[in-house]
């Protein structure tokens, strides 16, 4: 072997010509043929990436991206520490691929409670990279090319672009807005579907429907007549359903949170997608799962071990310890999930009459940590640019981070490219906030409609 490549060698010493000629060939050698796949097409410009840069630069008070700026639990933040310093070392070491098993078991357990079903912890649990990653092995794995999927606007917006590189085609369905009575404040319950509107995008082509209940952006909160309309129309054109629950238990003001899955002929066809970094306030361990039946879960199996494979083992012990204690403490007033909402809606109620006493008009939200806000009254700050092809909304919310120094999302980035003119004089706020964010937000917001009433 070693014989053999001596003269490869020497020939590539001796040769000066030919290693002058090797290196101005790699110099020049610029590739023409198309580098991108096709289906990224289209789909590279990200909201998220566009507004987390220009918070970076310009807020003093980001209530943009939807993340607690306080701390996760004591009791999770100290499991972490217990598996990256305790005695088990295996736990930096990889685990089982489809969720560390005392993640999956304790998962299987909690859910099958919600649920009223037994749920075997290895085929009906899967752990993923946070609920982002459960979206895209969903389409990955259900959706081919040229199936419909129905989309229910405002949506999260990483639905449509997972949807177009599986090859699908996204379909749209609006909430349409009622006006309130009496001059009261908007809910979130005031979008609504209109049934036939709905039933008329299911057809032959309908693959899956994405649900998510409580929404972000609007925190609207799907009541059980709603969630039954949908389950009728996924029966009776046996359509999946792909129900995104990331925040699942922040709903306020006495609501329910009802699961889907949980209505009659819906089992069998709904993937439940969760995430512990909404769950525990850790959104930077990018800890998720599905929760399915194997028929659906086996699929998201294959995409998941040909992909990410694997999850970080230590978050994946830590999380599991922190659904131990709350299956402790299930219901009761010193559980996380009873505690987290009860902080978050009085944050909420802070925010809403922060924005209402400057009339910017909230839209109270029945669930989430979001908020959105009309900005109407706030037009004659930033004029009009009629053949502007950006959405109004969102050249308020820049000129908004960078002359005030509060940052938002406008909600005309939870629409589709078509109707995104539509519902373009919103913003959306995120108040899972410290005391002390939300007041710098409103002090900024106090002194903005001064400089707008004083002469
Ligand atoms: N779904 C929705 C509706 C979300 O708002 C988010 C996060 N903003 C995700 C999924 C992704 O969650 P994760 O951080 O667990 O990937």
């Amino acid at each position: 072997m070693l014989r053999r490549a001596g003269p490869s060698l020497r020939h590539f010493l001796l040769e000066g010509k030919a290693s002058a000629g090797y290196s101005s060939y790699s110099s020049e050698a610029k590739m023409s043929k198309p580098v991108q796949a096709r289906r990224l097409e289209g789909i590279d410009k990200n909201i998220w990436v566009e507004f987390v840069k220009l918070a970076a630069t310009y807020s003093t008070v980001n209530l943009g991206q939807g993340f607690p700026d306080f701390p996760p639990p004591d009791f999770l933040k100290e499991a972490l520490v217990k598996a990256l310093s305790g005695e088990n070392h295996m736990l930096h070491q990889y685990t089982r691929a489809f969720g560390h098993p005392p993640l999956v078991k304790i998962l299987a357990q909690f859910f099958g409670k919600l649920l009223e079903r037994d749920l075997d912890p290895m085929t009906n649990v899967m752990v993923t990279v946070g609920a982002y990653q459960a979206l895209f092995c969903c389409f990955q794995a259900f959706i081919d090319e040229g199936d419909e999927v129905i989309i229910i606007e405002p949506f999260f917006d990483c639905y449509e672009p997972m949807v177009k590189m599986a090859g699908g085609m996204p379909v749209f369905v609006p909430l349409r807005p009622k006006a309130p009575k009496d001059g009261k404040l908007m809910s979130s319950a005031d979008w609504q579907l209109d049934p036939a509107e709905l039933a008329s995008k299911f057809s032959e082509r309908t693959k899956a429907i994405v649900l998510n209940s409580p929404n972000n952006p609007l925190g609207k909160v799907f009541s059980r007549g709603e969630l039954e309309l949908i389950a009728d129309l996924c029966v009776k054109h046996d359509v999946l359903c792909i129900s995104d629950e990331v925040y699942e238990w922040l709903v306020y003001d006495g609501k329910e949170h009802i699961r889907i899955a949980s209505l009659r002929g819906m089992w069998d066809r709904t993937v439940i997608i969760g995430s512990a970094g909404k769950t525990f306030s850790a959104t930077g361990w990018k800890v998720g799962w599905t929760v399915g039946p194997n028929r659906l879960l086996q699929h998201l199996r294959t995409v998941h071990q040909n992909s990410v494979y694997h999850c970080a083992t230590v978050a994946q012990e830590a999380v599991a310890q922190g659904f131990q204690r709350e299956l402790r403490l299930y219901g009761k007033p010193e559980s996380y999930f009873v505690q987290l909402p009860k902080e978050l809606q009085q944050k909420r109620d802070w925010l809403v009459q922060s924005l209402d006493a400057v009339g910017m008009k909230p839209i109270i939200p029945e669930g989430t940590y979001f908020l959105v806000a009309d900005i109407s009254q706030f037009k004659s700050d930033v004029p009009d640019v009629p053949d502007s092809d950006e959405p109004y909304d969102s050249r308020f919310a820049k000129w908004m981070v960078k002359n005030k120094g509060l940052a938002a999302i406008p909600l005309s980035a939870f629409y589709c490219g078509a109707h995104k003119n539509n519902y373009n004089h919103f913003i959306r706020f995120c108040f899972a906030k410290e005391e002390a964010t939300l007041k710098a937000a409103n002090d900024i917001l106090q002194k903005w409609k001064q400089e707008k009433t004083s002469p």
